[in-house]
């Protein structure tokens, strides 16, 4: 078999010779103030350039040291560190204070490169320097400004964060870091979005001028703390990237500017009378209702003893009709008499559904609470979620809910002799459900006893040593009319503690209407 031929060998292509007269013209008329010097710094040569931002001709300046140009107050320091590096042939860049000849100084961005011969020795140096000194003018300026800008802002009395495209926080001052650490959350900024202006994200992205809003309030709670009132603002700003591929692009990146203010001292007043009023109606609410569930109890009772006269009657019937009939006239007189006893019973006020902060409510029965759980030494932990979803809801009987099952608690924990004191009040999401949990350190329910405890007019305060409160049927019930689930179980502290959610269900066992419609 014939082998291959060799590979050819590239063709060296002749480069084309550049006379040194057109290096010389390029040097000459570079933008750019350049000169040639001997190793001592003594210039041999200086451009078009070099003279225009010194004011001194080539004639003049040829032959002097480039010390000429010093203004002498740039710091010794600068020029050993120079040497230093131009002795150790490495080039130096920095920049120098310069005096024109005409006196003027001019602040010259310097680079110098040593020029090494064949024999290892520095043979020149070529500096190269341009005047900085309205480049640094404005450097100061935006510094300053920027100075300014941060100092106005760290000294507003409102938070204030600067969210980029991505929702980064990109600029804050003080008082949005305080909040970072007063409210414990990661973002405070994506908290209060989150829960002011759903889908943000999305929004912020696709079409930042439908974020602006004015003026709207968050409530923040806090474990163990007072709930803090939020009064936010968002408007869209359009941010410019300061990345080199945006150098071109006329349009800048959408942000958001939020301004948040504390209101929480407002809101607390606002609270207190609301609180005061709430206790009022929450009073009276609850005597209607111990009526309610007296006179029923009293004709639940009163039934019993009837039909067993009525069934009587009916034995008597045949025997002795008018006994009998004396009898059955007794019982309509009686059954009248406690038809005209349920038209008293006092109606549940008719309260229209609203979308109910539980957290707010869970708030509201601690308020109230207060006095009566400092008169029996008990200690609160309350631990909030820090933003909640609305729960569509009555929000008096929530109130008259949770304020039964902390009553309930009290009472079982504030017995002669009894130590641990503890009341843990808690709020959380969970799947999308809002779980309140309600736990006490008290005797707790022995588990025969938990299904029973919600049967109506059940009461076992005093049985063998365990507590169990009133209004678990009437707790049952207002879960269930709002489509929750109640359920009683032990408390991490031995005590009871009982658990309500309201939202989807799948599948629990406990009271209440699993898988009911929400009102
Ligand atoms: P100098 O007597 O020059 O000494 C300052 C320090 O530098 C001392 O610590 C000294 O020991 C050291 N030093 C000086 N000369 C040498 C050397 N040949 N080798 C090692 N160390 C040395 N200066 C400016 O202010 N403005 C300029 O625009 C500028 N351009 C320059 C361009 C080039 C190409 C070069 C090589 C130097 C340039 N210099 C410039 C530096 C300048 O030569 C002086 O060193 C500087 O101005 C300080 O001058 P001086 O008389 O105050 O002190």
């Amino acid at each position: 078999m014939p082998s291959a031929p060799p590979p050819r060998a590239p063709a060296v292509r002749p480069q084309p010779e550049l006379p040194p007269e057109a290096f010389r013209q390029a040097v000459d008329q570079a933008d750019l103030a350049i000169s040639i010097t001997d190793p001592e710094a003594r210039i041999l040569f200086a451009n078009e350039s070099f003279s225009r931002v010194t004011g001194y001709s080539a004639d003049e300046i040829v032959g002097q040291n480039e010390s000429t140009l010093s203004n002498q107050t740039t710091p010794d320091g600068i020029y050993r560190a120079l040497w230093r590096e131009l002795s150790a042939q490495r080039p130096w860049s920095g920049r120098l204070l310069n005096r024109r000849k005409n006196g003027d100084l001019y602040l010259a961005e310097l680079t110098i490169s040593p020029v090494v011969g064949a024999r290892g020795s520095t043979t020149h140096f070529l500096g190269m320097h341009r005047d900085v000194t309205e480049l640094h003018r404005l450097e100061r300026l935006v510094g300053n400004q920027k100075k300014l800008i941060e100092s106005v802002v760290d000294a507003a009395p409102m938070a204030l964060a600067l969210l980029d495209q991505n929702g980064r926080a990109v600029l804050d001052n003080q008082e949005y870091k305080k909040l970072l650490t007063d409210l414990r959350v990661k973002e405070p900024a994506h908290t209060l979005l989150d829960s002011l202006l759903p889908g943000w994200r999305q929004t912020l992205a696709g079409a930042p001028e439908t974020c602006a809003f004015t003026g709207r309030e968050a409530r923040v709670d806090r474990p163990a703390g007072r709930a803090r009132w939020l009064s936010v603002s968002a408007s869209p700003i359009e941010v410019h990237s300061d990345c080199a591929d945006s150098y071109f692009c006329k349009g800048g990146q959408p942000g958001l500017l939020l301004v948040i203010s504390d209101i929480t001292e407002l809101r607390d007043e606002q609270e207190r009378a609301r609180a005061a009023g709430l206790q009022a109606v929450l009073a009276d609410e609850e005597r209607a209702a111990e009526i309610r569930e007296g006179l029923s109890a009293a004709i639940f009772r009163l039934e019993e003893p009837m039909n067993i006269m009525a069934a009587a009657a009916s034995v008597l019937q045949r025997r002795d009709p008018a006994s009998a009939g004396v009898l059955q006239r007794a019982l309509a007189a009686s059954r009248e008499h406690l038809d005209a006893l349920r038209q008293v019973i006092p109606q549940s006020p008719r309260e229209p559904v609203v979308h109910a902060n539980i957290n707010e409510i869970l708030r509201d029965v601690l308020e109230i609470g207060t006095p009566r759980l400092l008169a029996a030494g008990i200690v609160v932990d309350w631990r909030p979620a820090a933003i909640l979803p609305p729960v569509a809801g009555r929000p008096l009987q929530l109130r008259l809910l949770f304020k039964a099952l902390v009553d309930n608690a009290v009472e079982a924990m504030n017995v002669t002799g009894w130590k641990r004191r503890e009341l843990r009040l808690s709020s959380a999401v969970e799947r999308g459900r809002v779980v309140v949990a309600v736990a006490d350190t008290g005797p707790g329910i022995p588990p025969e006893w938990r299904h029973k405890a919600f049967e109506p007019f059940f009461t076992a305060k005093n049985a063998a040593g365990h507590h169990i409160g009133t209004g678990l049927s009437r707790a049952q019930q207002v879960v269930a009319d709002h489509g929750g689930f109640i359920g009683l179980q032990e408390s991490p502290g031995g005590g009871c503690m009982v658990v309500v959610e309201f939202g989807q269900f799948r599948g629990q066992t406990g009271q209440g209407r699993p898988g009911g419609d929400p009102i």
